[in-house]
């Protein structure tokens, strides 16, 4: 049974006649950047989340770089982030000047590990980035703890984890503001790039709002430098189509995490993600751990018809693009050592478990052989 990582096109075609419809429309009224359906689905955005703002943005990484700036954040500043996530988490942080200053992960649930996370605070830390990776909410009590008492601001990169809650709160409201992505293989995604920023600070709201569309206010009243970075019509409105069933598609990637794990959970050498007690987790991505031989799982796997794949090769301070920083494996003991065991499986809501059984039967006769 070939078996791919993501599958986007069957989402599509159950979801085409509205889809179809909702793209046919934004042409017809020729609405293609910001504009009705674009207002449309930030009301709808915030309203489904429960927040004051939904300010739309180009993308994921955008809305992480808007936020930074509006807060004020440049040139001599540190921001705190995860030394496992995708680039854009500490790329942002670097595009306005200031220094991102990594902390390692907690080993059970791949997240900032919020206990290390005091000791890296200078006189120029200005705010923490908290990544909800996986899908899975980071410690976000004990780091808005943390942030209180030492006046930082806290910004919840929440591109993997639409709609997760930690102690019955959803995520990317814990703090000033939340940034989500709605990259096409996202919980919740676009026919090309999209992003949002949620909050619920009016100030903050207004000025990401005018930065995202060249400094402007009112059409040509540039208040300040900005940059272009605004949704289109139809990305917009194939998001709209898609919102209603976002908490349906969560549960149904739960359960099939559920039977992941159940399947999993005996056979040696493997490790399957475990789930914060306190939290509900999305499962963006289904990751388990490989105690040996990740690599060679994989291409079996991939022999075998099943596309895997690695989330990340490479944690982000042992990158090129941080070599300059001379960081060492025991500064991030824990993500260092889990760039060699990671593994994600195929995970979308439109799975069948018949598809979770030979994935999980290939691993098992891996593990057997193996042994
Ligand atoms: C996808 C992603 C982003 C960036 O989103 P884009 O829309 O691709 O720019 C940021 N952070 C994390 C953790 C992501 O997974």
């Amino acid at each position: 049974m070939d078996i791919p990582f993501v599958d986007l096109e069957t989402q599509y075609n159950r979801l085409r006649p509205e889809i179809d419809d909702a793209i046919q429309s934004v042409i017809d009224d020729t609405a293609f950047v910001r504009g009705p359906y674009v207002s449309e689905f930030e009301e709808a955005y915030a309203e489904a989340y429960g927040v004051d703002h939904c300010i739309s943005v180009s993308n994921g990484t955008d809305a992480i770089y808007v936020v930074l700036r509006m807060l004020g954040i440049g040139p001599g500043d540190e921001v705190i982030t995860v030394a496992n996530s995708w680039i854009s988490t500490s790329e942002t942080i670097g595009q306005t000047g200031a220094k991102p200053v990594f902390v390692d992960i907690e080993p059970e649930y791949f997240n900032i590990d919020a206990d290390q996370i005091e000791e890296k605070i200078s006189e120029n830390t200005k705010a923490i980035i908290p990544v909800h990776l996986y899908g899975q909410p980071a410690k976000i009590d004990t780091v808005t703890e943390i942030a209180r008492a030492h006046d930082l601001y806290v910004i919840e990169d929440t591109a993997q984890a639409h709609f997760a809650e930690y102690d019955g709160q959803r995520v990317g409201t814990f703090g000033i503001a939340g940034t989500f992505s709605f990259y096409p293989g996202k919980n919740l995604g676009a026919y090309g790039d999209a992003g949002a920023i949620v909050t619920n600070d009016d100030e903050l709201a207004r000025r990401c709002r005018m930065f995202s569309d060249h400094g402007a206010s009112e059409k040509h009243d540039h208040e300040i430098e900005g940059i272009n970075s605004r949704l289109d019509g139809i990305q917009a409105a194939v998001l709209s189509v898609k919102l209603p069933y976002i908490l349906d598609w969560n549960q149904d990637r739960y359960e099939h995490a559920q039977k992941y794990t159940r399947r999993l959970k005996d056979i040696p050498g493997i490790t399957p993600p475990a789930v914060r007690s306190d939290a509900s987790h999305v499962f963006h991505l289904y990751v388990i751990r490989v105690d040996e031989g990740r690599d060679e799982l994989q291409s079996f796997l991939e022999s075998q018809g099943i596309s895997t794949s690695i989330h990340y090769p490479t944690a982000l301070p042992f990158l090129k693009a941080y070599e300059h920083r001379g960081f060492q494996p025991s500064d991030f003991p824990v993500a260092h050592d889990y760039q060699e065991q990671i593994l994600s499986l195929p995970m979308y809501p439109e799975m069948t478990e018949e598809m979770i059984d030979c994935v999980t039967s290939l691993i098992g006769d891996w593990a057997k052989e193996r042994s």
